[in-house]
């Protein structure tokens, strides 16, 4: 069985095809077509795009980036399977971080939310 989700982030359509029944698929479709649409920082409401990167390990982080001040909400994953929303982040320039120590590059996710285990399942 496929089942087609779709979902609106800013003006642009996202179609996603999820095979069989996936539930977690269907959560991460769910979860996606209730992405943040209203940045506290900026109280914009309605330019928002779907941005996604991969580290080095080939972990994929998707975010919601408010396009008119550059914050970041991030799509985290739970230990215990299913997705949800991080609050929007400041954005902050790259050059202007302080870096205190030589440490490789924070994991991106809270300590006690792993990244996405198997990335490759994620449809992007
Ligand atoms: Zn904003």
């Amino acid at each position: 069985m496929k089942i087609q989700a779709t979902t609106n982030i800013g003006k642009t359509k996202y179609v996603f095809q999820i095979e069989d029944e996936d539930m977690e698929a269907l959560h991460l479709a769910a979860v996606l077509g209730n992405a943040p649409d209203y940045c506290p920082l900026c109280k914009n409401d309605k330019f928002f795009a779907l941005d996604s990167n991969k580290d080095k390990e080939g972990n994929v982080y998707v975010n919601v980036v408010c396009k008119k001040c550059f914050a970041k909400a991030k799509l985290g994953r739970y230990k215990a399977k299913g997705f949800f929303w991080h609050k929007f982040e400041k954005y902050v320039p790259k050059g202007t971080q302080k870096d205190t120590q030589d440490s490789p590059p924070d994991n991106p996710f809270n300590d006690d939310i792993p990244p996405a285990e198997e990335p490759s399942e994620l449809p992007f």
